[in-house]
């Protein structure tokens, strides 16, 4: 798109073949769905290849975090879309005598879905699912952050999906500034609290509604736990969910660890020895850990490290490589909680550990802080989790364990506060993209005759 006039003129021809109802049909929805299958499924390789290319990311992770991931979304929106779809009969009181009242979903219109790198093949095609299933025409704008991956939607997504009502527009800030400037039925917006802000404000000249799906940092606290195999399996989790979470660069990636002080050198050790267990004895030769996304991160992540403060800290790696934007799984204890290291969220593979005196102060912790889009719990103690979940707020709370609250179709995804608004997967994802239109229906013969004017005092007694 060259110019704002041209985006109009596509824009507008969008507009008109979805006026003309070519996308609310269940056999159009099923018809994108099953082509989105199809795309997974021929283009896979190409996937694993752009993945590698833009993040360094290991064909498993990449087939756990986004291609298996879509696989699942799509095939499970494909087997409920009947149900989705279908119109619910409303209750009403018994006084509505010859009278009916229906849910019926329909589809927003035309919708845009912004999204980002570190996840840059799932996060577009997760939304995408939503929106197709519920029967819009979509544009969808990736990152120009992982630009293989953005091509390759660019080009492979118009020869599986009708491409007069899906269209993938390439660029960076100054297309995605432009677009946002249009007028939408819906943006979804997967990115930084600071542009979620810029969206939502030029979303709002045009009332158009916004899901932004914003990041933070996620606690991760971890209890004494009773058993040596409870204790290994929390530190794998938690580490797992840290490294082997495209370096760390995951909006529900944790953040940091916060432990009991008198608990924080077995877990330090037991860290140790599962980073060696899972990215080898020198993890710069591993393939395992994903790379940086480029050298503008790779020195943000540097920048944040040399604070002297912050140096002092680490406990474990610390080494870096710019030429191959190399990180080495880096352990910090106690780092200043005023430093940026602590105050922004750090979206690479540096993991601090916050010691506390008592395991329940995590929760003034947390509370004292922006709300996150994910808190994770590694506790038997039936008490402490009931004032996890009675006592603060995230997107989502899991307990012992982490990241995989991310594959359930049936759990809203989403942010509260400053880690963002809306939610969507499964039928949270056909809700978003749709509009609950309230029907209701009535026969001509039974009315009551104090509803009309004129008022009178007799009227009121009743
Ligand atoms: P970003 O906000 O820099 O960019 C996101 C998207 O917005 C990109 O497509 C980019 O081109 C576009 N963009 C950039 N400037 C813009 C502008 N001025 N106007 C309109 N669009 C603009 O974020 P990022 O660096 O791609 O992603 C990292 C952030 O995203 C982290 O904070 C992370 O936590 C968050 N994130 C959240 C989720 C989630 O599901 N909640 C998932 C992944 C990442």
């Amino acid at each position: 798109m060259e110019t704002l006039g041209d985006l109009e003129v596509h824009l507008e021809g969008m507009r008109e073949y979805y006026r003309g109802g070519n996308t609310r049909g269940a056999p159009w929805r099923k018809s994108q769905l099953q082509g989105l299958l199809r795309l997974l499924e021929e283009r896979e390789a190409e996937m694993f290849m752009a993945l590698e290319h833009d993040l360094g990311k290991h064909p498993v992770e990449a087939y756990r975090d986004e291609i298996g991931c879509a696989k699942k979304s799509a095939n499970y929106a494909l087997g409920s879309l009947k149900g989705w779809m279908s119109t619910q009969k409303a209750k009403l009181p018994l006084g509505a005598v010859l009278t009916t009242a229906e849910i019926i979903p329909e589809p927003l219109g035309l919708v845009l879905i912004i999204s980002s790198w570190n996840v840059p093949i799932g996060l577009s095609l997760e939304p995408l699912i939503g929106a197709l299933a519920a029967g819009n025409a979509v544009v969808l704008k990736p990152s120009e952050l992982a630009p293989r991956c953005s091509s390759l939607l660019a080009n492979a997504l118009p020869a599986y999906l009708d491409s007069k009502a899906v269209k993938v527009i390439e660029g960076g800030p100054a297309v995605s500034e432009q677009l946002v400037q249009q007028k939408w039925d819906k943006i979804l917006f997967t990115g930084s609290a600071r542009v979620g802000r810029m969206v939502m404000a030029a979303a709002a000249n045009h009332l158009t509604p916004v899901t932004l799906e914003l990041g933070g940092k996620c606690p991760a606290v971890l209890d004494s736990l009773s058993s040596s195999w409870d204790r290994e399996v929390a530190i794998q989790r938690i580490l797992g969910a840290k490294f082997g979470a495209c370096a760390g660069q995951a909006c529900i990636a944790v953040d940091y660890v916060l432990v009991e002080k008198r608990f924080s050198s077995i877990s330090l050790e037991l860290m140790k020895v599962w980073i060696g267990k899972m990215f080898g004895e020198n993890p710069r030769e591993s393939r395992t850990m994903a790379r940086i996304v480029n050298k503008h991160h790779f020195l943000r992540l540097k920048t944040l490290l040399e604070d002297p403060n912050v140096k002092a800290s680490i406990v474990h790696g610390g080494s870096m490589d710019e030429n191959s934007l190399f990180i080495e799984p880096t352990i910090l204890l106690d780092p200043p909680l005023e430093s940026d290291f602590m105050q922004d969220e750090i979206f690479g593979p540096l993991l601090p550990i916050i010691t506390l005196k008592k395991i329940e102060d995590s929760i003034n912790f947390i509370n004292s802080r922006p709300k996150p889009l994910a808190v994770y719990v590694f506790t038997q103690n039936d008490s402490l989790q009931k004032r996890m979940v009675a006592e603060t707020s995230s997107g989502s709370l899991t307990f012992n364990d982490a990241v995989i609250q991310y594959l359930a179709d049936t759990l809203p995804f989403g942010g509260v506060g400053e880690s963002g608004m809306g939610n969507y997967h499964g039928k949270f994802s056909f809700d978003t993209f749709s509009h609950h239109k309230a029907v209701m229906r009535r026969g001509f013969l039974v009315d009551f005759w104090f509803r009309f004017p004129p008022w009178n005092d007799h009227k009121l007694q009743l």
